[in-house]
């Protein structure tokens, strides 16, 4: 049986199923924005990996810094010791957000980033000895992963978790913010989200976004001044606001960090994804002082988490190697290269009648279809096509590495347009 075949009878990958699935692609390398599959053929990436991979493939310095690190050690228990990788990543990460958020954990992956956000804001109010506070506002069309804390603040319905419902917490969900990226919101959603906000404010104990993008939950570009207001009504009510940046997170919307665009800082911020350049799996977790030492002035003092591979320094080495590469480099200019040639290319799709929307921001576009597409075509005519992108639903979008040429991207651009004119057919 060859590799193909094998996978396709035993191996999961991202939800799908087991019975008859589609065949995966066989990625034999990958190097800058290509990758190479076994049969030979060469595919232009349009994904970065799910937002991860911005430096692209088989960055020489980060290779380099990742075999070094495995020279001196690849992991050792965080419970009781340190290392420069650790210490290093931490004052970076500290010194790149704004002030308040000076206390960091590192964690896995997203997901657990997201869970110990939460588990910080439950924390919080028992260390205060405020009892009633068990439930997190979040928004539809949010995304936050795919653990069971994360999943009961996903969008309850199109969040992928909706069968799960049952068995997850019963959280708050307001409207996805309304208002697009250069307008007002409107008085009225922020008065929904105000009145959902008065009638349970002795039960939220925090309020958890993406700022300015929804990622997976519907790749929705929405308002800065909404996180302002979100800010506002937060501080009055007396919620913790977490920011979920995993996807936003290091230059992809224009800023270094989604936040700096209403200039909002939350009480406690998730990071991920593009940490570390897409290297190793790992996040963290920043929060206020003020958070973290009302957590540490209770009973327990502790901070009730610590995973295996908690910190672990290959992964540490090569996230502060990838944002010192990223900070050094000419990241805002790539990435209003990237903003530029995606409005070129998509912008005129939006007069298809197939497509019902069409939004870019930063290194991000995004094509909304009238109808999700069919899997199975529409992946093989882009790998035909020799560009790499992966539907889902009605969204055709893309986040491509930010080093990636001119002539690369309006590749991509052009595929996805002949891709999605086929799609009326
Ligand atoms: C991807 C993502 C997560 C989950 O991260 P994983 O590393 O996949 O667990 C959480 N929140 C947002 C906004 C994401 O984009």
């Amino acid at each position: 049986m060859d590799s193909i075949e094998f996978d396709r009878r035993h191996i999961w990958h991202p939800y799908t199923s087991m019975k008859d699935p589609l065949p995966a692609y066989e990625v034999a390398s990958a190097d800058g924005v290509r990758l190479k599959l076994e049969d030979g053929r060469e595919l232009i990436d349009g994904m970065s990996s799910w937002w991860a991979v911005i430096h692209g493939y088989n960055n020489p310095v980060l290779n380099q810094v990742l075999s070094a690190q495995a020279q001196k050690m690849s992991h050792v228990m965080f419970g009781g010791i340190t290392h420069k990788p650790a210490v290093e990543l931490a004052r970076l990460l500290i010194s790149i957000t704004p002030a308040p958020l000076e206390r960091i954990f590192f964690c896995d992956s997203g997901s657990v980033s997201v869970e110990v956000a939460l588990k910080m804001a439950f924390q919080y109010w028992m260390a205060r000895g405020i009892k009633g506070k068990d439930r997190i506002l979040s928004f539809r069309n949010g995304y936050h992963g795919d653990t069971f804390g994360a999943m009961s603040v996903c969008d309850p319905v199109n969040g992928m978790h909706e069968i799960f419902s049952g068995v997850l917490p019963k959280h708050l969900f307001a409207d996805a913010p309304k208002a697009r990226f250069d307008e007002e919101p409107s008085a009225e959603e922020l008065q929904n989200l105000e009145a959902l906000m008065e009638s349970h404010k002795e039960e939220i104990a925090a309020v958890i976004i993406e700022p300015v993008v929804q990622g997976a939950g519907g790749m929705r570009i929405y308002s800065p001044l909404f996180l302002k207001k979100l800010r506002e009504l937060c501080d009055r009510y007396g919620f913790l606001l977490i920011f979920d940046e995993i996807a936003t997170n290091f230059g992809r919307t224009g800023k270094l960090f989604a936040l700096e665009h209403p200039e909002v800082t939350p009480d406690i911020l998730c990071l991920g994804k593009a940490l570390t350049g897409g290297y190793m799996t790992m996040a963290a977790t920043l929060a206020t002082g003020e958070v973290a030492d009302t957590i540490s002035a209770g009973n327990p003092p502790n901070f009730m988490h610590g995973p295996t591979f908690m910190g672990n320094p290959l992964a540490c080495s090569v996230a502060l190697a990838s944002t010192m590469m990223l900070l050094d480099s000419p990241w805002e200019a790539r990435v209003q290269r990237i903003e530029k040639g995606l409005k070129a290319g998509l912008t005129p799709l939006a007069d298809l009648p197939q497509v019902a929307d069409v939004r870019v921001l930063g290194a991000i576009g995004v094509v909304e279809l009238t109808n999700p597409v069919d899997m199975a075509v529409t992946q093989a005519r882009f790998v035909e096509r020799g560009v790499w992108v992966r539907p889902f639903g009605k969204l055709v979008y893309v986040m491509p590495p930010f080093i990636m040429e001119p002539e690369d991207l309006k590749t991509v651009t052009d595929v996805m347009g002949d891709v999605i004119r086929l799609e009326g057919e």
